[in-house]
């Protein structure tokens, strides 16, 4: 009988269940958690809903906006779309020259950035147009530190420009990160059509931007969705799987798409020796994401929704007030590992609070003050996004059974679509081998 267990309602998981259930195949979601959404949830304290970690989206990614889209969301009623534009703070402006096509939009943007020199401009420009004439393909992937440093970029032009977009996008310090991933991200956002380059905020917490319009969507299709039901294990079953729940509930099912975490697999899959689970946690490490929640008076608002930092542990700011209406929120991202790990939340919200004033200094006597603060600190936030760093296919070698999961092979580092579109091609796959009549 045609049943898929899709195991994990992350980002991944709820992709891949929300294309089965638009193919009409019978699927049954399996998240362990209260609520599904995994690391891009919400999370709900002292009356307060706030996400897990601040997230940003891009214009570029395809796969979750056709996932909003098959879910009947209108995107702007829930994204913020902004052209690009980096105000790092101080002593940077970036924004792209909109009404050129791409990637001229950027290459204009960054001959007439501010707080660079004309060199460090140069130097910029020159490396984008390099890259492109590369087809942003690197012979041998290595550090981005190491590619920055042969291409020729000034230190202030990293500090400012280059090391940012990679904490952004692959959470990865750029002297550990991988450069050929950090181009497919240049590429995919900056040399095709100019909307890619996009910013997109959420005008909504996660849990009401991306889960909650996507498990109606698989329920409204005959699907379920089973929160607070953890897999412990699967087992085989002839041709077919069975699942042992954490209610002790024994569950048949033809196809699994096993979207957690690689840390998750081993205890998973203990009962399929031939998967290799533990040579796949193996390869992984992870890097940690800090946000700092700041409440203050409602009245509190920034000049922009989104800021950068410069000049200590904070790397950027975002006024929730202006994107989800939560006035007087501001939320301070701190990517990868640092020194604010040896903090306590009272230091570094104390810490953060500083580094604010100096970056707004007309508001500095009121930033002085919050009325709360709230640390979350994820810290297995990411996958460490390193040089030719060895990820697991999709296909698991077991027929039948596929993995989905940002750290699965594809060219994108840990995000939203990088999950969105690991679910989706396990789903396709699938969805595929049953056309042609295989199992897998
Ligand atoms: C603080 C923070 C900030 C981020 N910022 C951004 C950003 O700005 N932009 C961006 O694009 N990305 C960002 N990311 C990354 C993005 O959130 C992740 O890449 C994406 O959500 C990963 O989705 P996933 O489905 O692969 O994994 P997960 O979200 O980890 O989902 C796996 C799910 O499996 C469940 N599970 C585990 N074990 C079991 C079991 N035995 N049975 C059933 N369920 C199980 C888990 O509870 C979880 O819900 C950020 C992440 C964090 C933590």
């Amino acid at each position: 009988m045609l049943h898929v267990a899709v195991i994990g309602g992350g980002c991944a998981g709820l992709a891949a269940a929300a294309r089965l259930a638009e193919a009409n195949i019978p699927v049954t979601l399996f998240e362990v958690a209260p609520q599904p959404g995994g690391r891009a949830r919400s999370v709900y304290w002292n009356g307060q809903t706030l996400d897990n970690g601040q997230h940003i989206l891009l214009g570029a990614y395809s796969e979750t906006l056709s996932l909003l889209e098959l879910a009947g969301i209108t995107q702007s009623d829930v994204l913020l779309r902004l052209p690009l534009q980096l105000t790092m703070q101080p002593g940077f402006q970036l924004r792209t020259c909109h009404r050129l096509p791409a990637p001229l939009h950027v290459l204009c943007g960054l001959a007439l950035a501010s707080g660079l020199s004309w060199h460090e401009r140069w130097r910029a420009i020159r490396f984008m147009s390099r890259m492109r004439l590369a087809s942003f393909r690197l012979t041998r992937d290595q550090t981005l530190a190491e590619l920055l440093e042969v291409q020729g970029q000034p230190e202030k032009l990293v500090r400012l420009l280059w090391e940012p977009i990679c904490l952004a996008a692959l959470n990865t310090p750029v002297a550990m990160a991988s450069a050929q991933i950090f181009l497919n991200v240049l590429r995919d956002s900056f040399s095709q059509t100019k909307t890619d380059s996009d910013l997109l905020l959420p005008k909504q917490d996660l849990f009401r931007l991306l889960a909650l319009p996507l498990v109606e969507f698989i329920t409204k299709r005959q699907g379920r969705v089973e929160t607070g039901v953890g897999i412990e294990r699967i087992t085989r079953s002839g041709e077919a799987f069975e699942l042992e729940d954490s209610k002790g509930r024994m569950i048949a099912c033809s196809h699994i798409i096993l979207a957690v975490p690689p840390f998750r697999l081993a205890q998973i899959t203990g009962a399929l020796p031939e998967f290799k689970a533990a040579a796949i946690s193996a390869t992984m490490s992870y890097q940690p994401i800090c946000t700092v929640y700041l409440q203050y008076e409602a009245g509190l608002r920034l000049d922009q929704p989104m800021t950068g930092l410069t000049q200590g542990m904070g790397q950027w700011v975002f006024d929730r007030g202006q994107l989800d209406q939560q006035h007087g929120l501001l939320a301070v991202v701190i990517s990868a590992e640092g020194r604010y790990q040896n903090l306590s939340h009272e230091q570094l919200a104390n810490a953060i609070v500083t580094e604010l004033g100096l970056a707004f200094p007309s508001l500095a006597k009121k930033l002085a003050s919050p009325l709360w603060h709230k640390v979350i600190t994820e810290k297995r936030a990411t996958f460490a996004c390193t040089p030719g760093l060895h990820r697991p296919q999709m296909l698991s070698g077991i027929d039948g059974l596929y993995l989905a999961g940002d750290y699965v092979d594809g060219d994108y580092p840990a995000t939203i679509e990088g999950a969105a579109r690991s679910g989706a091609h396990a789903a396709r796959h699938l969805i595929q081998s049953l056309q042609q009549g295989k199992t897998s």
